[in-house]
């Protein structure tokens, strides 16, 4: 029998509804061209738009949905101009992350041939890695609750055994099924500051004791400075990165640079039971409701939603449809005959769903 899954959607603020709807179209069709899974969106609102029409930001039956569905995905949350009371942004998708322990934060980086990069990219080589940032501790564990008087002002970084080795097996997993897919040279490497602080030779320490438990993987160190350097040098010889949630803030956005821009870095934010889906980039208000805004990013999360739960449930019609979906967009964007104008070209966001649903049902 068709397994249907029920995927609940968050279309949230700015650009987030013009490029949730093509994407759930294209998910829509594909669902219904295979005969391995079915398909079910609830919507949920949330985010600063509805806060500022009904004084809610996150309704209680939203939270309900998204913790009753199989997968969420999640365009983009938050308005400049739209705070609490209290001047901090509205980000239900950070309330969703802590209230579900997603604990791994999932970027991955890649550039293939003929893709536009900021990088001289030597002949050959293509750039493939996948950065997992912790997203639930570290140095954002005191996130709006740090310590300030008028000389001093403080934050707590935290590390935890327990959100570790969940974090550190999860990633030896992941790279594992990348090897399997053939994609990746089975390198895991953690990135941390173990020479400066005693908190992260604690993250080192788990993390090469979840390492002995996988000797078909190449487990090794990098400090996050060297880490940086190396991401522009040679990005290319990295395969999967761990890493603590303030460094992988900081690095995810560089490698959404190295793919030439935010419009194209797709991203999940997963645990034990549940995962968000969603793109790297924020609700760009300043290109909102000119249908312009590049749906790439948001597509290929929808093709990592796919992977997840076709992995998961065991299901390989998604995983091939995730796989599919994915190297449509990749496929689209080679091409470089449709592209939105961040990435160089003129095509607004329905030529450019349209050319991966060409890619995917035409040719
Ligand atoms: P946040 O803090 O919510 O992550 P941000 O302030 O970093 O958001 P974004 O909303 O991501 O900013 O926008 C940054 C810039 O990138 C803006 O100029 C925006 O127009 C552009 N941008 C972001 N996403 C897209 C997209 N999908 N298509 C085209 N341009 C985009």
């Amino acid at each position: 029998m068709t397994k249907n899954f029920e995927i609940a959607v968050f279309q949230g603020d700015g650009i987030g509804p013009e490029i949730t709807g093509p994407t759930v179209d294209i998910l829509t069709r594909m669902a219904a061209a295979s005969s391995a899974y079915s398909l079910t969106f609830v919507d949920a609102p949330a985010g600063a738009q509805h806060y500022a029409e009904t004084g809610e930001s996150f309704p209680a039956a939203s939270m309900e949905v998204a913790k009753k569905s199989d997968a969420i995905l999640l365009s983009a949350m938050g308005l400049p101009n739209v705070r609490y009371a209290d001047g901090t942004e509205i980000s239900p998708q950070i309330d969703l992350r802590k209230a579900l322990t997603l604990f791994a934060g999932v970027r991955p980086v890649t550039v293939k041939a003929g893709q536009r990069t900021p990088l001289n990219m030597p002949e050959g080589k293509e750039i493939d890695f996948v950065l997992i940032r912790e997203s639930t501790e570290g140095l954002f564990y005191t996130q709006g609750k740090g310590e300030v008087t008028e000389n001093e002002a403080r934050e707590t970084l935290l590390i935890t055994r327990d959100i570790s080795e969940k974090l550190f097996k999860f990633t030896f997993e992941l790279a594992r099924a990348r090897k399997a897919s053939g994609r990746g040279s089975a390198r895991v490497t953690c990135v941390d500051k173990a020479n400066v602080f005693r908190a992260f030779a604690f993250f080192r320490d788990l993390f090469d004791a979840e390492a002995a438990k996988h000797p078909d993987l190449n487990a090794d160190h990098a400090y996050v400075d060297a880490t940086a350097l190396w991401m522009v040098q040679k990005p290319w010889e990295f395969d999967v990165m761990v890493t603590e949630n303030m460094f992988g803030d900081i690095l995810s956005d560089l490698g959404a640079g190295l793919m030439g821009g935010l419009g194209l870095a797709p991203s999940a934010d997963i645990g034990l039971d549940h995962a968000v889906f969603q793109p790297c980039h924020g609700s760009a208000p300043d290109i909102a409701g000119q249908g312009v805004a590049n749906p790439f990013a948001m597509i290929l999360s929808a093709a990592m939603m796919l992977d997840w739960l076709g992995i998961k449930h065991e299901n390989r019609g998604l995983v091939a449809d995730g796989k599919r979906l994915r190297e449509a967009v990749e496929d689209v964007v080679a091409q470089g005959r449709v592209l939105t104008r961040d990435l160089g070209g003129t095509a607004g966001t329905q030529d450019a769903a349209k050319a991966v649903l060409d890619t995917l049902f035409v040719s």
